[in-house]
């Protein structure tokens, strides 16, 4: 909001010009009286300027005979004239009491004039014509405001208890009231600026333009409001937090040499500036700041103090290579067939469970089993407290059982070893013993530490003993959390399900997660929908440990992320906003340094870079897979497919079925779609066909892998391979007649074939290379001569014969293109 200048003028009771030099002269960028100001600045000068005691000069300028002094146009002073200090005021209410003790001394016959209502009236105005404002600053205070123009008289405010008696004109003999005429009035009491909170600083208050508008906002510190703002200070939006039309505020950037528009970002410094001339305190959040105060303000609610921490259940995983029985195991544990209904027998996504034994909690992580799920697998042993290592006891350690080993150790999980597949015909457990020996988790019958059971998944034998053991060793590891702060944990996988959204499987690790928490996840935040237990059951409340489905997402959260819980929605959608913006940021700092090339452009390896890579086939694709954590998953599998002659590029990786976008965006991109456990949307498949766009889908992630190394495959063109096929020796050259010589040869190996290409070797140099014109045996012509045997050849275009040449002879066979 503004005020223009001849309203402000108006409103304090000034003359329009006297108003506009005033703000002139403090360096304000007015123009006219029509010009506008802001509405804290005029506020601020109407306090200042104002007259404060309006009846009192009309009911005097009626009593009195000496016109009272024309008030506005005296003070058009520099503020600082009007400012003065309490210290000043209470001298002057000290002197006017003195001045009333001592009644004598003013033997003057204004006293007998009729102004009751004006007993503290100080001074004639009228016959101290206002002195220039750079004169009117209280140099002299003491002595100065009898003579000052009214603004400077004695406080309007002062109670009139505290006034000295009206018959006494108290001042007059210390203010040196000689300059009074005898006969003169006593002018109207004049009005008073409030008392300021702070000083009249000389320098200040003779200080012009922008000092003098900082100063008068300096007088207000202790009003000061304080805008909270982060950056980037887009100029709209801090008008707005000052109190600025944006016009105004781009206006006095101008003056300031700052040309911004309203969307544009200014200066932190400039801002600090402008906010501290337009009376308002500045404070910069920076991003990452607030988070982290918010984190700490949790973490001190959150408090780990032992006090507060109570038993929660171990959260357990099940790693081990592929086929050894990790999803019988788990499938016997939860008495529910999980394998039948897997895609190829393999578990391909994480997924959580909770299970009671002996009256108590376990939580199992499934963990998928296929190399390419390392990742996952990895994620899934870090939100882990007891790794159970499955291993078949008719296979011992396998790759993947090292692997998994490593991410449990790595994970500071405690392992507890499974063998499993007892009843198999060649299970051989003293093998499996003496490798884990050797791998450094010796079993505690060999003298180690590691718990080891021997089960069988499929019978479910000792699988109690296995639990048993479970929740021993959690009763070791003393697993405590608190479950009275609010709810952080783990992103296990996530999803988007029709008619649900995103929705994620998260592990509580910390706090009770409940239905209407906010939560902030890396860019994305969740108003808590819906909680769901492992048999999409509804919860209220999911304590420590406890495995949910999560409804509520604004996106899908990343599988391994961590959540945790924010004040409300609001809040928690700013900071995932903030963060998303972030990491925009960087990633546009990103796209530029690394197309900067500032240092001197391309070097020639560069350009031969560029060129062989042009050369090189590249397969575009679009990875859609049905959650997220397999779709990262699938398109890191996809990233190490190597090859020598094809490119594997990744355009996009999706969650959700196959769309008719994705085909769109496939056609333009020139890609084919890699679709892992999804399904065509509506109406794709005929769209696809139309611009013939490839779409290859699997349920099976290493199927999948193999067909998209075959469409790979498909953008080379066919090897050209030589086969040899025999040779022969040339023993004798005889002359054909016509100057043309045939080759007389004995075949050494092989057979030389007519409708082959020929090879003429001399002293290991290849002489002529082209079809065989004649061979003969004797004098018959034959398709074919063995090794063995004496013939006459001809190679086409060819008569130099000497004796001792080789004549090879090969077959030109194309073969299917390899990728490495
Ligand atoms: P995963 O890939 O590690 O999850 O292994 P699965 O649980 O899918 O099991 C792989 C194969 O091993 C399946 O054919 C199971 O039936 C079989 N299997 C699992 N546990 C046992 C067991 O204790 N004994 C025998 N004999 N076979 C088992």
């Amino acid at each position: 909001m503004s005020i223009r200048i001849h309203q402000l003028a108006k409103e304090i009771g000034m003359e329009n010009k006297a108003m506009l030099e005033v703000l002139q002269s403090r360096g304000y960028a007015v123009k006219s009286v029509s010009s506008t100001i802001d509405n804290i600045t005029a506020e601020s000068l109407i306090e200042e300027l104002k007259p404060k005691d309006a009846p009192v000069k009309e009911e005097a300028s009626a009593t009195l005979d000496t016109p009272a002094p024309e008030k506005p146009k005296g003070p058009v002073l520099p503020k600082g004239a009007i400012v003065r200090s309490a210290e000043t005021i209470e001298k002057e209410k000290q002197a006017a009491k003195d001045a009333a003790a001592a009644p004598a001394q003013v033997a003057s016959p204004a006293a007998k004039a009729p102004a009751p209502a004006a007993p503290a009236a100080p001074v004639a105005p009228a016959k101290s014509p206002p002195p220039p404002p750079s004169a009117a600053p209280p140099k002299a205070p003491p002595v100065v405001p009898q003579t000052a123009p009214p603004p400077a008289a004695p406080p309007a405010a002062a109670p009139p208890a505290a006034a000295p008696p009206p018959a006494a004109p108290p001042k007059a003999p210390i203010s040196g009231s000689s300059a009074t005429p005898p006969g003169a009035a006593l002018p109207p009491r004049s009005p008073l600026p409030p008392v300021p909170p702070a000083r009249p600083s000389a320098d200040t208050a003779s200080s012009e333009g922008m000092d003098s508008a900082a100063s008068v906002d300096t007088d207000a510190v202790a009003e000061k409001r304080i805008v909270h703002l982060k950056p980037p200070i887009i100029v709209r939006d801090f008008a707005g937090e000052i109190g600025l039309k944006p016009f105004k505020l781009i206006s006095e950037l101008m003056e300031m040499g700052i040309f911004a528009s309203m969307n544009q970002t200014i200066e932190e410094s400039t801002a600090l500036t402008l906010a501290e001339r337009h009376g308002c305190q500045l404070e910069i959040h920076h991003r990452g700041e607030e988070q982290q105060a918010a984190k700490k303000a949790v973490e001190k609610v959150d408090t780990d103090d032992p006090k507060f921490l109570k038993p929660r259940p171990p959260v357990v995983c099940i790693l081990g290579h592929v086929d050894h029985g990790k999803t019988t195991l788990l499938d016997t544990i939860r008495k529910a067939n999980v394998t039948a209904g897997e895609a190829g027998g393999i578990t391909q996504h994480i997924g959580a469970y909770q299970i009671q034994h002996n009256g108590q909690s376990i939580t199992f992580i499934d963990t998928p089993g296929h190399a390419a799920f390392s990742m996952m697998r990895a994620r899934g042993a870090n939100v882990t407290d007891i790794a159970v290592l499955v291993i078949a006891a008719d296979d011992a350690f396998k790759p993947q059982t090292d692997e998994a080993m490593k991410f449990a150790q790595q994970a500071n999980n405690s392992i507890v070893v499974a063998i499993n597949k007892m009843d198999a015909k060649g299970a051989n457990v003293d093998r499996v013993k003496q490798q884990m020996l050797e791998k450094g988790i010796a079993p505690e019958d060999l003298g180690g530490e590691t718990v080891t059971v021997e089960v069988s998944a499929l019978n479910g034998t000792n699988i109690e003993d296995l639990l048993d053991m479970i929740l021993l060793q959690a009763e070791v590891l003393e697993l405590k959390a608190n479950p009275d702060c609010p709810a952080s944990g783990i992103i296990i996988e996530s999803q988007i399900e029709q008619g649900r959204g995103p929705t994620a499987s998260v592990i509580v690790d910390k706090g009770t997660l409940k239905k209407g928490d906010a939560l902030l996840c890396g860019d994305v935040y969740c108003r808590v929908k819906s909680i769901l237990d492992d048999k999409g059951q509804i919860l209220k409340s999911a304590p420590p440990s406890t495995p949910v489905k999560v409804l509520g997402w604004s996106s899908v959260p990343a599988s391994g992320d961590r959540f945790s819980t924010e004040k409300n929605e609001k809040a928690a959608r700013r900071v995932a906003e903030e963060i998303a913006y972030e990491r925009k940021k960087e990633a546009n700092t990103k796209e530029t340094d690394d197309g900067d090339n500032s240092e001197g452009g391309p070097t020639v390896d560069d350009l031969f870079a560029a060129i062989e890579s042009k050369q090189k086939k590249c397969l575009r694709v679009i990875v859609k897979s049905d959650v997220h954590g397999s779709a990262e998953a699938l398109a890191n599998a996809l990233s190490e497919i190597e090859s020598d002659k094809v490119d594997l590029d990744i355009i996009h990786v999706g969650v959700g079925n196959i769309t008719k976008n994705d085909v769109t965006l496939a056609s333009a991109g020139g890609c084919c779609i890699v679709g892992f456990n999804v399904r065509l949307d509506n109406g794709v498949q005929s769209i696809a066909k139309h611009h013939d766009i490839r779409i290859i889908q699997h349920e099976i992630i290493y199927e999948l892998l193999d067909q998209v190394e075959e469409e790979m495959v498909g953008l080379l063109d066919a090897e050209l391979i030589e086969k040899k096929l025999g040779a022969a020796e040339i023993r004798q050259v005889f002359p054909t007649g016509k100057g043309r010589f045939v080759a007389g040869c004995m075949v050494t190996e092989g057979t030389i074939n007519r409708s082959r290409v020929a090879r003429l070797i001399r002293d290991g140099e290849i002489l002529q290379e082209s079809s065989i014109d004649t061979l003969r045996r004797f004098k018959d012509d034959v398709k074919e001569v063995r090794a063995g045997y004496e013939c006459g050849i001809n190679v086409e275009g060819y008569n130099d014969y000497k004796e001792g040449d080789i004549i090879e002879c090969f077959a030109v066979e194309e073969v299917r293109p390899s990728l490495r």
